[in-house]
């Protein structure tokens, strides 16, 4: 086998060894089936075992009350922009959303072709280094909004929430796509949250709903029974086929973060160690490297940064590319590097990264 290269991609990002490892093992047959999981009828008993484990594995890795109902969709976050307005958003009310960056200010876009929506707060001014203040998103909030939306971690623009902003009795709706189960939550916070798995927490083809009993109940009857909330939880998210191999991923790295990891708790302390790494250097390059988002809201899992002097970009990117350090191409609308240092990017990583950029000054300063 060719030997791995650290993957900084932000999505589809990097997996956990173990568990390519053992879905590599078991792709022709799985244990005691004889067949593999991508032929299997996903009407199956082993089918259902494995969605049930799943589902069993995230509420006890998250926590979950089980007044929530846990949904397995396909459509990608992005469905997801579209399909909460069509179920939540009546008409004669209107939802709010909290724009930080480009994936908050996609979904407000994409709700508006559904319902009346406000904009409480835009950060576009600054291209989106940082989060509003608790007083000033009181000063805009509706609080007869049908639901207030924010996205935890802007993926391109690395600015992170450390914690649920404020938003009184309205239903808190979250897209948690790029930092799904990278800390415990409190998830009785929240009216829904939501991440395509492909960041942080599996293979592309699986979105993971988590919503609240009475918010899912509220779906209107008119609509197109896949893209209902409430008949795709009474059908156990299986009213047509759904994405099986991805759940089944999805399952492995649920029981990988139980087993080897060792919890929700021990994830948050690898992942706030590894963050850490990158920013020290940052910070302590004497400006050489510029981070983009401010440093009370700096994200754990996307590290956008760039060189003050842009000439270098080019050459960083080979150099790292030889040492075995890919996927650092910052996006478009930020420029410089991005280092996506998701669940599975291990800890040595990180230090090699993080070793390579302190040379890297060093000899270009
Ligand atoms: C990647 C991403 C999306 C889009 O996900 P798709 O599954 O490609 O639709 C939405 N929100 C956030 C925060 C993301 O990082």
């Amino acid at each position: 086998m060719q030997e791995r290269v650290y993957n900084f991609s932000a999505g589809p990002a990097v997996l956990p060894l173990p568990v390519l490892e053992e879905a590599q093992r078991d792709l022709v047959a799985l244990p005691g089936v004889g067949i593999s999981v991508l032929e299997i009828s996903h009407r199956s008993k082993t089918f259902q075992m494995i969605i049930d484990e799943a589902e069993a594995n995230l509420r006890k890795l998250m926590n979950i009350p089980d007044n929530y109902k846990v949904l397995f969709l396909q459509g990608g976050a992005s469905l997801q922009f579209g399909m909460l307005p069509m179920n939540l958003l009546p008409a004669g009310k209107s939802a709010d959303y909290i724009v930080t960056g480009t994936w908050s200010k996609k979904a407000m876009s994409e709700a508006k072709t559904q319902g009346n929506v406000r904009c409480v707060w835009n950060g576009s001014e600054t291209n989106f280094d940082h989060l509003p203040t608790p007083e000033e998103l009181q000063a805009n909030l509706d609080p007869n909004a049908a639901y207030a939306y924010y996205t935890s971690n802007e993926t391109i623009q690395g600015v992170q929430f450390p914690t649920e902003p404020e938003v009184g009795e309205v239903p808190l709706i979250c897209d948690a796509s790029s930092e799904f189960m990278y800390k415990p939550l409190d998830i009785s916070k929240y009216g829904c949250i939501y991440a395509c798995a492909q960041k942080n927490c599996g293979p592309a083809g699986v979105t993971i709903v988590i919503m609240r009993e009475d918010l899912v109940n509220a779906s209107p009857d008119n609509l197109v029974s896949v893209l209902s909330y409430k008949k795709m939880s009474d059908a156990g998210s299986m009213l047509n086929t759904p994405p099986c191999f991805a759940i089944y991923v999805f399952l492995l790295v649920t029981e990988w973060m139980l087993k080897t990891v060792g919890g929700i708790d021990k994830m948050y302390e690898l992942n706030k160690r590894k963050a850490a790494l990158l920013y020290d250097v940052i910070d302590q390059s004497n400006g050489f490297y510029v981070g983009h988002a401010r440093k009370e809201c700096r994200s754990l899992m996307n590290v956008p940064f760039r060189t003050a002097n842009a000439e270098l970009e080019q050459k960083f990117l080979e150099e790292a590319k030889n040492e075995g350090l890919i996927s650092l191409g910052g996006h478009r609308s930020v420029g410089g590097f991005r280092a996506s240092i998701y669940n599975a990017m291990p800890l040595e990583g990180v230090q090699k990264l993080a070793d390579f950029m302190e040379d890297f000054h060093r000899r270009n300063d």
